[in-house]
């Protein structure tokens, strides 16, 4: 039997710890059919990105083409789309589509390395946060789309309020790097639900943000809603982070295999 089927759209990680091998790894350990456009493709170990090379939109269009006229997606989730000619090509497919999409608005890695070109953030502002159905931004990259700086849970609330400007249906604020317990924040603007963690004292946590988003996507290709799918989700993501492991010199990355 065909099981649901999930695609990202995102950049590749040759250390296998986040973007698109996170993607996959996740859609199988959640039963799910994992499909790959690539956008982008990383040199990256665990010290950081060495350097990151975008494919031409026509061949990301191509992929996304060649995905949905044939076998079609129950889920879609973004991540490291580079460039503002690559987030417009990807909006505008996915415009179309009538599958949820999960928007990793990703900016920059752990280690600071720039995975956005900073002529791109209006495109992300203006063209692929419209077609979210869930949009997941950490606090800086909240800072870097809306100018809201959030600097405690208090501030989670009006983060939520200015990312729905822009338009997706759902905001998960992640508010992961606070202070304390961690706490993110749903909304859709009419309820809000806030979802905490115990915060495991580990610093293997590449790909933790890809895992979310894809473990968010999974669910809802197997019909969860969105409340379910993100509770279930964090719930994955909180496992991965506890069994993360060491790899190379710098940070590991969180484990799919526990
Ligand atoms: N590399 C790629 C291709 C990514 O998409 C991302 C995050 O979305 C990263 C690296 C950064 O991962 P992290 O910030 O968890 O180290």
């Amino acid at each position: 039997m065909t099981p649901p089927l999930a695609l990202t759209v995102a950049g590749s990680d040759s250390g296998g710890g986040a973007g698109i091998q996170a993607d996959l790894k996740t859609m199988l350990a959640l039963g799910v059919h994992g499909m790959s456009v690539v956008a982008a493709v990383t040199a990256q170990n665990s010290l950081g990105v060495q350097g990151y090379w975008e494919l031409p939109p026509e061949a990301v269009r191509a992929q996304l083409d060649s995905v949905l006229s044939d076998i079609g997606a129950d889920a879609v989730k973004t991540g490291m789309l580079a460039s503002s000619a690559l987030v417009e090509t990807v909006a505008e497919v996915l415009a179309g589509v009538t599958a949820p999409v999960v928007v990793d608005p990703v900016g920059v890695s752990k280690h600071g390395d720039p995975l956005l070109a900073p002529e791109a953030v209006g495109a992300v502002r203006t063209a692929l946060l419209p077609v979210a159905t869930v949009a997941t931004p950490n606090l800086w990259e909240v800072e870097q789309l809306t100018g809201v700086k959030v600097v405690d849970e208090s501030g989670l609330h009006e983060a939520a309020e200015a990312v729905l400007a822009l338009g997706p249906r759902w905001a998960l604020i992640k508010g992961g790097h606070l202070p304390g317990a961690p706490v993110d924040l749903l909304s859709d603007g009419t309820t809000e639900y806030r979802f905490a963690a115990e915060r495991h004292d580990n610093r293997h946590t590449h790909g933790t943000g890809c895992t979310l988003a894809s473990a968010i996507a999974s669910h809802l290709a197997r019909g969860e809603d969105v409340v379910t799918a993100v509770r279930l989700a964090k719930e994955y993501v909180t496992g991965a982070i506890a069994a993360g492991f060491p790899l190379g010199s710098g940070i590991g990355p969180v484990d799919h295999g526990w």
